[in-house]
C-alpha cells in the first residue's frame, strides 16, 4: 500500500483530480496550513505563542520549466522578507527540483544562492530538503557548494539509505547542519533498508553522531522511541536541550508536540502552504494506513451522493 500511495503520489492524471475535489482538499488541509502566505504566517503565529519554532515550506517540486523555478524562487525571497517583517520565530525549507533541478543544475545553484544569500542578509536560514534517491548527490554537491559561500544553508539526511552514515561524516567535516528524518520515498532495497527495524536502528546510529558532533541539528520524527532515544542520549552525554532541536511535521502527533515543549525542548514545526500539496500528501498518506482510512471515509460518502441520479 505504502508504494502504491507513494507511486500515486507522482500521478500527473491524478493530481488535478485531487486538488479540486473537496473531501481531498478538506482531509489535505489537516496537513496543510492553507493555500496563502497569509495563512502561513497566521499558523506560524499561533505556534510561536506556545513556543514552538516554525520552518516554512511553499509546496511545489519538480517544476517543467524556469519560469516556474525562478517564480518558486521569488516566493522564498518573499518568505524571507515576512518572515522578517512579521518577526516571526521561522525560517525556510525548500526543495531543490522546486528551482529547477530537473533542468538545470547552473540554474538551480543560481536560485538556491540567491535564496541564501538573502536569508543570510536577515540572519535567517535555509534548510534544503532531501528528495527522492536520483537527487541525493546532486542536492548534497549543490548544498556544499553554496555552504562554501553562505553557510546559512543546511540539508536533510534520510536514515533508510546505506549512503547516508557516510554522507553525515562527509557533512560534518564541512560543518554542515543536517535535519535527520528516515526518508519519505518509495526506494530499492539496492540502497535502501526495506525493513522499519533497520532504518530506525540506524536513525539512533546517525541520532547520536549528529548529537555529538557539537553542531546544531534537527531531529525530525514522530516516532516516541527515536524522541526518547534522542531524550536519553542526550541527558547520558550531558548535551543541553538548546543544542539541538526536534522537528515535526504540520498537524501530526500533536500530542507528543505540546509534550515536547511542555519538557523544555526545542520543537520545530515544519509548516506547509500552497496550492501545490498533492504530492506532500501522498507521502502523508502513505506514511501510515489510519490516514487513508480517514481520507476514504471522506472521500466515499461524496462520491456516492455524486454517482447517484
Ligand atoms: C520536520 C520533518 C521534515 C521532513 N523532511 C523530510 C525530507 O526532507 N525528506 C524526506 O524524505 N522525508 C522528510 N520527512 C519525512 C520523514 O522522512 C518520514 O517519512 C516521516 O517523518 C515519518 O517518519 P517518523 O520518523 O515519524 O516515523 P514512523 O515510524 O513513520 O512513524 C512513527 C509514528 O509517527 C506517527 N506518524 C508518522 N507519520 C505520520 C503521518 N503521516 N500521519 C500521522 N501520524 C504519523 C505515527 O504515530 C507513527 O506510528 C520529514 C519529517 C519531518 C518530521
Amino acid at each position: 500500500m505504502r508504494n502504491l500511495l507513494l507511486r500515486l503520489s507522482e500521478s500527473k492524471r491524478l493530481a488535478p483530480w485531487m486538488m479540486r475535489n473537496r473531501a481531498s482538499r478538506g482531509v489535505a488541509r489537516r496537513f496543510v496550513a492553507g493555500e496563502s502566505l497569509e495563512d502561513a504566517v497566521a499558523a506560524v503565529r499561533v505556534l510561536n505563542r506556545s513556543g514552538y519554532l516554525a520552518s516554512l515550506d511553499l509546496l511545489g517540486e519538480n517544476v517543467a520549466d524556469e519560469a516556474g523555478a525562478r517564480r518558486a524562487a521569488g516566493g522564498y525571497l518573499a518568505i524571507f522578507d515576512c518572515i522578517s517583517r512579521e518577526q516571526l520565530d521561522a525560517n525556510v525549507s525548500l526543495k531543490l527540483t522546486q528551482l529547477g533541478l530537473d533542468l538545470s543544475e547552473t540554474l538551480c545553484q543560481e536560485l538556491l544562492e540567491k535564496i541564501v544569500a538573502h536569508a543570510a542578509d536577515l540572519r535567517n536560514f535555509v534548510r534544503v530538503d532531501m528528495e527522492g534517491s536520483a537527487y541525493t548527490q546532486r542536492t548534497l554537491d549543490i548544498v556544499k557548494r553554496a555552504r562554501a559561500r553562505y553557510p546559512s544553508v543546511g540539508t536533510v539526511v534520510q536514515a533508510y539509505l546505506y549512503r547516508t552514515e557516510q554522507d553525515v561524516r562527509a557533512l560534518l567535516d564541512a560543518g554542515c547542519r543536517m535535519r535527520l528524518c528516515k526518508g519519505a520515498y518509495m526506494e530499492p532495497p539496492e540502497i535502501a533498508f526495506p525493513r522499519k527495524a533497520d532504518v530506525d536502528a540506524n536513525y539512533i546510529k546517525l541520532m547520536k553522531v549528529l548529537l555529538a558532533s557539537g553542531i546544531y541539528h534537527g531531529i525530525a520524527t514522530h516516532d516516541p522511541n527515536m524522541i526518547q532515544a534522542t531524550k536519553n542520549f542526550a541527558r547520558q552525554q550531558k548535551i543541553a536541550p538548546d543544542q539541538f532541536e526536534f522537528q515535526m511535521l504540520y498537524g501530526i502527533r500533536t500530542d507528543l508536540q505540546r509534550q515536547l515543549i511542555r519538557e523544555g525542548y526545542r520543537l520545530r514545526i515544519y509548516i506547509p502552504f500552497g496550492s501545490d500539496w498533492f504530492p506532500y500528501f501522498m507521502r502523508r498518506l502513505a506514511e501510515r494506513p489510519a490516514n487513508l482510512v480517514f481520507f476514504l471515509r471522506n472521500l466515499l460518502p461524496r462520491a456516492s451522493k455524486n454517482s447517484s441520479p
